[in-house]
């Protein structure tokens, strides 16, 4: 009977000494540790990428369009409004394609879209700022010049994955996924997917870090390296698969 009451203090004294490490570490990572790395943290865009910044997008993909539509616009140098819903009147994605909440992104002061805007859904929206700011830093290390444009083929289209009258719909659908084709520095360099992937090394190395910062905020990133289709530029987009090719 005394040895089984010695043994519960014991016990009680080690589960209590555990419970204060444990919670204690918790609560320091959760209060030193940058917010980018952690998982439960929301987004914000004021912060450089961290390893938990795609999963901080998901989360915004998830969560309520409300959420997503303040960050969006309490990021201060990023230039994008919302745009009136959209659902077509017509045709065989009638009931399917649109959206209901979107923004219709211009870039930044800095680095503007070539054509000039294009209807994106908030989350994805707030990729591409995060991406082209990593695409702006990366200009400035391999050419030393600041990033003037994104050239781009537009966002929305309702189609299919496949062009085909069957098959999954495209994230292009609901404005959920970007191809992008060009990048133009300020001194008007092009780098162009369709002839630089392959090109002269600086440009290509640029394209291919430029694709992996996309891996690293979208759910879905495709480039020459995929396939012949994406020889002529980046697919990204926000969709529920995961792929970086
Ligand atoms: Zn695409």
């Amino acid at each position: 009977m005394k040895r089984d009451r010695g043994d519960w203090i014991w016990g009680t004294i080690v589960t209590a000494f555990f419970a204060v490490i444990i919670g204690g570490g918790i609560w320091a990572i959760d209060r030193y540790v940058p917010p980018q790395h952690l998982f439960w943290k929301p987004l914000d865009t004021s912060n450089p990428l961290g390893i938990a910044t795609r999963h901080q997008l998901l989360a915004l993909n998830l969560k309520s369009s409300d959420i997503c539509m303040s960050v969006a616009r309490d990021s201060v140098d990023y230039k994008s409004i919302p745009a009136d819903p959209k659902r077509p009147k017509s045709g065989a994605g009638k009931d399917v394609c649109g959206w209901d909440v979107a923004r219709v992104v211009y870039g930044t002061e800095q680095t503007m879209f070539a054509p000039g805007e294009s209807n994106m859904q908030c989350p994805l929206s707030v990729a591409v700022y995060l991406w082209q700011r990593e695409v702006d830093a990366l200009a400035r290390k391999h050419f030393d010049q600041p990033l003037a444009k994104i050239h781009h083929y537009g966002s929305y289209s309702c189609r299919r994955q496949r062009g085909n009258g069957s098959g999954k719909w495209s994230e292009h659908a609901f404005a959920n996924a970007w191809d992008v084709s060009a990048f133009e520095l300020a001194d008007g360099t092009l780098i162009q997917i369709i002839n630089h992937w392959d090109g002269p090394r600086k440009k290509a190395n640029f394209l291919r870090e430029a694709r992996t910062a996309a891996c690293d905020l979208f759910q879905v990133t495709l480039s020459p390296d995929y396939n012949a289709a994406h020889a002529d530029h980046f697919h990204l987009d926000m969709g529920p698969s995961r792929s970086c090719r």
